[in-house]
Parts: structure tokens; sequence; C-alpha cells
């Protein structure tokens, strides 16, 4: 080669390089157009790169086969280039020559071996940081993951254009049920139809990704959000086209419309919360879809107060227990009374209702629960060291205590500690969710019988109460639940009756049968017409700080003929 030769060869070579150095600006046609280039220089009439992803692969033949330059007749090789990367994938260039062109010298083939091995490591860094992309934004079912979506919110965000955009969190309903109707193989046909119904329908103004599982998320243009939510609501995918088979598809759904001011640091901090809300949604039975709005947002402003300021409020005893009394309505006796949690803060009330269900999301519930037994046994020792009579006093108890193994012995214990009676304490429970909770309900309930402790299933006719709790289960107390009194003005005779068969049902089974939400004559009357002797409720009285119910109990009973 002569310096003109090798001249040339350098500016050719020096092309080849510069396209091949920034992958992100990388144009085909530039690259094909430098080995042409080369390939003339080295009167090569054709040349190939292979690419495999293990030495196995290229034993196989499973790989990529690109021919880079093809212009006339292949006889023989000119050259050969094979490297394994530190990963193990394989690359191969070959070079071909016909047999009318002048061999190559010595130092042309060592000139050409450069370029094959750039060429090379171009193939090698370029395929596996596609691979690389592939492991990290798919997942193992190849669609695209969390990861994806959050690299897109992500440049969204960069151009401050995620305002007019909505995020929705999607978890497909039952979707173990419709695995086990229709088998694994067809479940996953099913989501993946269920995937592309959503894709296709975005189109260019939207994305979809897979979170995990059956659940989805998306980010699209504020005008796609009612085409969105009509598929959420549910949509037959067909899984078997041949036998036309099809299943209905639904979801619950969390979802966000973007506001003005939105800015986040990580894309993270705006999925998340919808995240959870499309969790919640998954509880909530009558409300598929849930919102991110203001109320929402303080809402979750309060939860999050309460959760912080509890252990703290525990100590600064905020916490008193309010006595509503239990009434005999034949003779006006108060016979018992139950124990109402009221928090007050800085002298204000918080109602039950506000931080009850907050509690009941993690074990809070179970330490608040405690020291409230324990404030009433402390209140009844009292009442026993002055020399009163004691009301039976109940206390309610949330299933979450339910998973701790030793909760009986500890009832047991601070019962004993105080040397109340046990017959004089009764705890309310709710109904279960589960079989493993209702087993270990009746574990708990059994165990208070036996000990003499006296049971109460509470809120009996709201959700879905079931026969079998009160059937397979020893209470002593059956309450029924406001929602079975008729309420005044309308003539509901459907509240009545199953009022009457919830009572005579207790009776039968021998329970004793407490209404509650007692607030009216009327009340009063359903109740003596089907023989259920116990009310409580504002008829009487409210709950009651303790000052004034050890006022009712001094007088011991209510005038009925009010
Ligand atoms: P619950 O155990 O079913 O208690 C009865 C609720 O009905 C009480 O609400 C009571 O004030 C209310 N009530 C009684 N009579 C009437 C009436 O005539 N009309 C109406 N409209 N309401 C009446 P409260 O005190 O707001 O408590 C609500 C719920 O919070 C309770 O329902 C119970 O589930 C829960 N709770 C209260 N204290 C505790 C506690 O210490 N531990 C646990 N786990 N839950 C508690
Ligand atoms: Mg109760
Ligand atoms: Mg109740």
């Amino acid at each position: 080669m002569n310096d003109d030769r090798r001249l040339e060869f350098l500016k050719l070579f020096e092309k080849l390089i510069s396209v091949m150095t920034f992958p992100d600006r990388f144009v085909r046609e530039e690259l094909v157009d430098a080995l042409r280039n080369l390939s003339k220089f080295f009167r090569l009439s054709k040349g190939t790169t292979e690419f495999f992803r293990s030495i196995s692969d290229e034993k196989s033949g499973v790989g990529e086969i690109l021919t880079d330059y093809d212009e006339g007749p292949a006889d023989f090789i000119a050259h050969q280039r094979r490297i394994v990367s530190p990963m193990g994938t394989v690359c191969k260039v070959t070079l071909y020559m016909s047999n009318d062109e002048k061999r190559l010298s010595e130092e042309e083939i060592a000139h050409l071996d450069v370029v094959a091995r750039s060429l090379i490591s171009f193939v090698t860094r370029n395929r596996l940081s596609n691979a690389v992309d592939r492991l990290s934004f798919y997942d193992e079912d190849n669609y695209p993951n969390l990861r994806y979506f959050f690299r897109h919110i992500e440049r969204i965000s960069d151009r401050n254009a995620l305002f007019g955009n909505t995020l929705i969190v999607i978890n497909c309903r039952q979707f173990a049920l419709i695995n086990r109707d229709i088998g694994r193989a067809a479940g996953d046909i099913v989501l993946r139809r269920y995937y592309e119904i959503f894709e296709d329908t975005l189109g260019d103004k939207g994305l979809i990704c897979r979170v995990g599982g059956d659940s989805f998320t998306i980010l699209c243009e504020n005008d796609m959000v009612n085409d969105i939510t009509r598929l959420i609501e549910g949509i037959p995918v067909t899984y078997d086209e041949e036998h036309e088979k099809r299943v209905m598809v639904s979801s619950c759904a969390g979802v966000y419309p973007l506001p003005a001011d939105i800015s986040p640091e990580h894309p993270g901090e705006i999925f998340g919360p919808v995240y959870a809300l499309s969790q919640e949604a998954k509880l909530e039975l009558g409300q598929p879809i849930l919102y991110v709005n203001r109320a929402y947002s303080e809402e979750r402003e309060k939860a999050a107060h309460i959760r912080h300021r509890f252990l703290e409020a525990l100590e600064n005893a905020e916490f008193q227990a309010y006595y509503q009394p239990k009434v005999d309505v034949r003779d006006g006796r108060i016979i018992g009374a139950e124990a109402l949690c009221r928090w007050f803060e800085n002298g204000k009330l918080i109602p039950p209702g506000d931080f009850i269900p907050v509690l009941e999301q993690n074990m809070d519930i179970c330490l608040l629960d405690f020291y409230m037994l324990e404030m009433v046994c402390r209140n009844m020792k009292n009442w026993m060291d002055k020399g009163k009579d004691l009301v039976r006093v109940s206390v309610n108890l949330s299933r979450k205590n339910l998973i701790d193994a030793d909760l009986l012995k500890r009832i047991v214990d601070r019962i004993d500690f105080y040397k109340i009676p046990h017959d004089k304490i009764e705890i309310e429970l709710t109904e279960t969710k589960t079989e493993v909770e209702f087993n270990r309900l009746k574990t708990v309930v059994t165990g208070l019988q036996e000990a003499g402790i006296w049971t109460a299933v509470d809120d009996f006719g709201v959700g879905y109460s079931s026969l079998n709790l009160i059937r397979e289960i020893p209470w002593n107390v059956l309450k029924i639940d406001r929602c079975l009194l008729p309420v005044e003005g309308d003539s509901e005779e459907v509240t009545r009756l199953m009022f009457r068969h919830v009572a005579a049902m207790a009776n039968d089974m021998g329970l004793k049968c407490v209404a509650e939400g007692v607030e009216t004559k009327e009340h009063i009357e359903l109740m003596k017409e089907n023989g259920c002797p116990i009310a409580q409720g504002y008829y009487f009285d409210r709950p009651l700080p303790i000052e004034e119910f050890e006022k009712r109990l001094l007088k011991g009973f209510y005038e009925l003929d009010k």
C-alpha cells in the first residue's frame, strides 16, 4: 500500500468510526454507505455480519445475519474475524472476494482486520444495549413494565407537558376466577387481549404498561378518559376465536387527572397514591372507579394526621370511654351499657367514624381496643369499690385482633387483674370476611364463652351477614343493626319483616336480642311485638360521659311513658 492508498484508507475508516461512535445519532444508511466504500477499497464482493446471543446459539445457527454488502460473486473468503464478548455473545464478520480480483496483500489484510474488529465491537455493544433495554423495560411476559412507564412520565415531565394528562391504575377483578374457570393458558391470552384493547383504544394518545399480575397503568390525554373508563367498567374479551369463546373482564381503578402545578421529583410520587387508590377501589364494592380529587386529598391528610398522632394521643390520655345504656323495653330498667370510644384532641371531639377506620388499616386499633378494655375495667372496679351494683358493659373489639394468638389470654388477664366478674363483661365482635378469620373468630368466641365472658355479634344485618355466623359460633347476644329498624315516615314493610325474622331467629337460637339505634316510640313497639327486649339508642340516651352515666345508673331505670 502506497502513501496515497494509506491516506485514502484512513479517510474511509474515519468516516466509519464517526458513524459508529454515537449510537443515539446512528443512521443505518450511513453505516451501510461507509461499509460499501471500504468494501470497494478492498476489492470485496460481499460482506456479512453475524450475531449470536451465545456460542450454543451459534452452533445451532440461531442468530441474526446481516449482509452489509453484496455486489458480485462471492467465490472465496478473503478474511474472517470472530469475537466472543465477555458476556458470551458471538459476533462474526466474513468478507468475500471474486476470483477475478487481485488477492489482498498482508498489509491490506491487517488493515481490513482493524475494520472488521471495529465493526464487531460496534455491533456487540449495540445489541447488548438493546438487550439491556429489553430486560429493564419489559417484564417476563413481554409487557412494557413500570420502569418503562416511569421513563415515559419523566420525558413528558421534562417538557412540562404532564398537565392535560390523566394517570390511571387498573386492577382486573376476579382474574384468579377467570384463570380457574378457563385455565391459566387461556387466562394469559385474555390478559394479553385485554391489554391490546386498551393499547388500540389509546393509539398515540396514551401509553399502557403492566404493573404486575393483572394490574396495569395508563397515562393518557384527558379526552381519552371516558373511553378508558368505559373499558374498565367491563368488556367481552375473546380468547378462542375459532370457537367464539369469550369472557367478561372488568376492573377497578384509581384515576388522577394531573393538576396544572404538577412537577414530580420522581414519577413514583404521582404513581404511588393512584396505585393505593386502585387497591382501595378493589375493596370498595359499590365504587369500582375512585378519583383523586380535593376531597380525597383532604381525607388522606386527615388519615395521615390520625396515624401520626395516635400513639401520642394514647399517652396523653386523649381517649375516653363513653357509655350508652342498654334498656329493657318491658320495664325501662338499665341492664347494661356499651362502652364507645371518644377522642378529644385539644378539647375538640373527633368522632369514631373518622378515626376507627383509619386505625383499622393497621394494627393500631388493637392498642386502642385494649386501652378501652382497661379503662372500662378500671371504671367498673371503681363502682365495685364503692359498693355499687354492676351492670354488664360491652366493649368493641376489632376483627384485626383475631390474628393475635394470645388474644383470649390477654382479655382474661386484663379482666382478672381488676377482679371483675367475667359475666359482667361482654365483647362485641363483627362478622368476618374470610374463612380463616371465621375459624379464628369461632375459637376466640368459644374460649370467651368457656371463661364465662359474654359475647355479642355486632351490626347484624349490615352487609352480608351469614347464617353460619350465628349457627356455628356460640354467641350470647345478637345486636340487630339500626339499618333493620324502619325509618320514620316511610312504610318500609320489608324492613319490618326482616326485623321480625331476625328477632325470631335470635330467640329460636337462644340468643339475647338487642336492637341498636332505637330512636322512636314506634321502634319500641316493634321490638315489643317481636320479642326483642333490649334497646340501645337515642330514644333513651346518647353515649354519655362517665359522670352522666353514673347518674343514670343511680336511678337505674327510664320512665317508659314519656
Ligand atoms: P357500634 O359498635 O355499632 O356502636 C353503635 C353506634 O351507634 C355508636 O356510634 C352509637 O353512638 C350509635 N348510636 C347509638 N344509638 C343510636 C341512635 O339512636 N341513632 C343513631 N343514628 N346512632 C346511634 P359511635 O359511638 O359513633 O361509634 C361508631 C362505631 O365505631 C361503633 O359502632 C364501633 O364499630 C366503632 N367503635 C366505637 N368505639 C370503638 C372501640 O373502642 N373499638 C372499636 N374497635 N370500635 C369502636
Ligand atoms: Mg358495638
Ligand atoms: Mg353496632
